[in-house]
């Protein structure tokens, strides 16, 4: 029996473009040819810009039909929840409750951002200056026009959600290019939107590679607005080719957690647990480094390790599968190559420490220093490293001795302890009580330093995707 390898084209006002170029999809597990995408090309992304500008200028798209658009989306991926999950355990390799956890997560973006389409207010105020204090000022929120979206593979559907949701709730239209190695679950998304009654001009969809797709689109001048997520290297080189147009870039971190003298040492490692090895680590606000208090380090150290040993590394379809495989066994290789740099350097991997294929062994890192890479690059992996330290403000430097700052966690019910560390940590954002792998879709989400620039979560991502027009009645 042969099986029949579907192929996603192009979406460019709701016309299906297929270009003749295919890009395979990999099943992530198996290994298997799971999809072909269509490439854009030049000619494509021109086109596809010209009509999102076309349809954001002449179609209207007022809010109560955005409001209407956006709650049917949700209301549909709720309801083929399971098929889009699979989709995601498929080409991402995803464990299936991870996935399912992201389609419903998805669809509350959407949920939200309707909501808030109907709160784009703007300001009254009269001119406190004699002779104009009987005149009026007010303030519009305007659509930026159109959006280009690009997107990385680690939260395929989440993190296009977080791009088209709130762009389309402003009023604009969007571009999107998702992540190579994870585009069908964004096209089985713009479908949705098409099925919601999305004026088709309004979404535009382009498979191809950031080399030349991503390339072509930062370089054309018809996107006023570019909300992109994925790597430091990228994200500057968005910034630099895009001049005066606004950006918005989510990027990298090696986030931390503090585990502070008066947490209990198992509850501690259990977040920690979850927060360095869900999506095998491959999560921007993942636990990497943890800063213990000395008091409870030798403890919490034995429950963090007997956490990561419970979890069964494999097959992401199997339920009982804590770990799938990474997104490609060339970033295996790197992260068990960064493992053994720090083994030889002095750590010691209490657990992990193994690589077969795109599968890495959750690893457990201590006597780590900070000239390794486990400490001050990214990982993207599961791997995490544990740190005792005395004073709070020895924890507090810790932390902020990074070239990134997206978010933090410390675990403490001292009150002082998390007002001071809240305050003094370098990131867009502090989880007392929990971990920095923390996130909901509503709460104002981006970091500082290399992590980034503005400000996601639906109302946030409006601002930035709006413009604020000034109006004077003299
Ligand atoms: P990546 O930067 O390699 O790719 C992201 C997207 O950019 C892809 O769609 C890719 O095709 C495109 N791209 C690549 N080169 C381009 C170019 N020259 N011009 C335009 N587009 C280009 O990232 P990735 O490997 O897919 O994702 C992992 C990274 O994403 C990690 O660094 C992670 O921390 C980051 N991330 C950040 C957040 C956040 O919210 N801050 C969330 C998730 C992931």
């Amino acid at each position: 029996m042969t099986t029949t390898i579907p192929d996603y084209p192009l979406l460019i006002s709701g016309e299906k473009v297929s270009t003749g170029q295919l890009l395979p999809v990999q099943d992530k597990f198996t290994g298997e040819l799971y999809a072909h995408v269509h490439q854009a090309s030049k000619e494509d992304v021109s086109r596809a810009i010209q009509e999102a500008k076309r349809a954001q200028a002449t179609v209207p798209f007022g809010i109560p039909q955005r409001y209407e658009v956006l709650m049917k989306a949700a209301q549909i991926m709720r309801s083929r929840a399971e098929e889009l999950a699979d989709i995601m355990v498929a080409e991402a390799g995803k464990i299936k409750r991870e996935a399912l956890f992201e389609v419903y997560w998805s669809a509350d973006i959407f949920t939200e951002s309707a909501e808030e389409s109907r709160r784009l207010h703007g300001e009254t105020f009269s001119l406190p200056v004699p002779g104009l204090d009987q005149k009026t000022c007010y303030t519009l929120r305007q659509p930026v026009g159109v959006v280009g979206a690009i997107t990385p593979f680690n939260f395929p559907l989440n993190l296009v959600a977080h791009k088209v949701a709130p762009a389309l709730a402003g009023g604009n239209a969007v571009v999107l290019k998702p992540a190579e190695k994870t585009p069908v679950i964004a096209y089985k998304l713009c479908e949705i939107l098409l099925e919601a009654g999305l004026p088709a001009g309004y979404l535009q969809y382009l498979g191809g590679e950031g080399a030349t797709v991503g390339e072509w689109m930062i370089a054309d001048p018809g996107i006023d607005y570019y909300s992109f997520t994925g790597s430091v290297k990228v994200g500057k080189r968005i910034k630099e080719a895009t001049g005066l147009r606004r950006v918005s870039l989510e990027l990298g971190s090696n986030s931390a957690t503090i585990v502070h003298s008066d947490a209990d040492p198992a509850a501690a490692a259990a977040a920690c647990s979850q927060g360095a090895f869900s999506n095998a680590g491959q999560v921007c606000i993942s636990v990497q480094r943890i800063y213990v208090h000395e008091t409870i380090y030798d403890r919490f150290l034995a429950e963090l390790i007997s956490q990561a040993e419970l979890l069964k590394v494999g097959d992401p379809r199997q339920e009982d599968t804590g770990i799938g495989p990474m997104i490609a066994e060339k970033e295996a290789i790197r992260v068990q190559e960064w493992i053994e740099e720090a083994v030889q350097g002095g750590a010691v991997a209490h657990t992990g420490n193994k690589r077969e294929g795109a599968h890495v062994w959750p690893t457990v890192l201590s006597n780590v220093s900070p000239e390794m890479k486990v400490v001050n690059s990214e990982v993207f992996g599961p791997v995490v490293s544990v740190t005792p330290y005395s004073t709070l403000d020895e924890a507090i430097d810790h932390v902020n001795r990074s070239d990134y700052g997206l978010q933090a966690g410390i675990l403490t019910n001292d009150l002082q302890a998390a007002m001071q560390a809240s305050r003094r940590i370098r990131t867009g954002g502090v989880i007392v009580g929990g971990t920095s792998a923390f996130r909901i879709g509503c709460m104002p989400y981006g970091g500082v330093k290399n992590s980034g620039i503005g400000r996601e979560g639906p109302r946030y991502a409006i601002e930035e995707m709006t413009d604020l027009k000034t109006v004077v009645l003299l």
